[in-house]
């Protein structure tokens, strides 16, 4: 389960205020200081640590009184308010083009779930009485077509191709014209991976964005690689300007610091949530939900 580690050493944290009637401002600051451990070992970023201690800290030093919680009651809903606000407060929807069709643009790193991804989210449009178009713009990885014609059978929604031969940019512009010809209203554009981020990837990147001028740019990143996650998103986002981060692999064994990380040091959303191998696990990503998850 995703959070386990972290969310069983917030709650003994917590276990030890609960037994006292009034709170000192020492037993909020010894309190404090295993919250931060906490995040820390959960791989949450230093400087969204010290942000967020601080900040708890002096609402639950300064915190007015409550008649029907307890202090240690009002020190949890702090952190749990804290880590709503951490994670962007309030769910973020897809950006919807005024005039369809909405074309969406996959970014990310190879193995990070981004076909898949593509699958997903086209089969939750579905779901929604929608009607998605997946485009083939991942040239380079010889399986990557034909994986996405296969999640495009086993749903039920066209794939737009122009084989291997054919540049990336005009693909994805094709795509977008198909689109209009056969009135899809949403364009799903899955372009390359690498394994690691290099200047040709963002280049090809870039002018796939420019040609088409996408919506949404939805960085698929894999929650199992903490940190990492969030450094590629800063970069991805340093290229890109995304406009959301689409989290995979939340079902695994995550320690949350992707989860907990990435909105602040971005400032991009997080706006969906992969939770597992099949196409129907798929999350919108609820930062309050998120945080109850996590506070156990
Ligand atoms: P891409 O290289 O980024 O296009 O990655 P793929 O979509 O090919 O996925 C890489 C691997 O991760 C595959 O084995 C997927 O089944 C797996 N995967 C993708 N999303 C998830 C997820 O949310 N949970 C789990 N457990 N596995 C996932």
């Amino acid at each position: 389960m995703a959070f386990e580690g972290l969310s069983s050493k917030l709650q003994e944290a917590f276990k030890k205020l609960k037994g006292k009637g009034k709170l000192t401002e020492k037993d909020v600051k010894d309190a404090m200081r295993e919250v931060k451990l906490a995040l820390l070992e959960a791989d949450v970023n230093y400087k969204v640590v010290k942000d967020f201690i601080n900040t708890v800290s002096e609402r639950s030093v300064g915190q007015e009184v409550m008649e029907s919680l307890t202090p240690a009651q009002h020190v949890i809903k702090i952190v749990n308010e804290e880590l709503v606000t951490l994670m962007g407060k309030t769910e973020s929807k897809l950006n919807v083009s005024s005039m369809p069709p909405t074309i969406i643009m996959f970014v990310g790193l190879q193995g990070a779930g981004k076909t898949t991804m593509t699958g997903k989210l086209a089969l939750y449009l579905k779901k929604h009485n929608k009607k998605p178009l997946l485009v083939a713009a991942d040239v380079y990885r010889p399986a990557a077509i034909k994986q996405l014609q296969v999640l495009g059978n086993q749903i039920d929604v066209p794939v737009f191709s122009l084989g291997d031969k054919v540049s990336p940019v005009d693909i994805a512009k094709a795509g977008v014209e198909n689109a209009k010809k056969i009135g899809a209203d949403y364009v799903i554009i899955d372009t390359a991976g690498r394994l690691h981020i290099d200047e040709q990837l963002m280049d090809e990147l870039k002018n796939i964005k420019e040609a088409i001028n996408p919506n949404d740019i939805m960085l698929v990143v894999d929650a199992m690689t903490g940190q990492d996650a969030v450094n590629v998103a800063e970069q991805f986002n340093a290229s890109l300007d995304i406009t959301g981060v689409i989290l995979t692999k939340l079902d695994g064994d995550t320690r949350g610091g992707a989860a907990l990380s990435i909105r602040a040091v971005t400032g991009k959303p997080i706006k969906f949530a992969g939770v597992g191998e099949k196409l129907s696990d798929l999350e919108v990503f609820h930062p309050d939900r998120m945080a109850s998850r996590i506070l156990g």
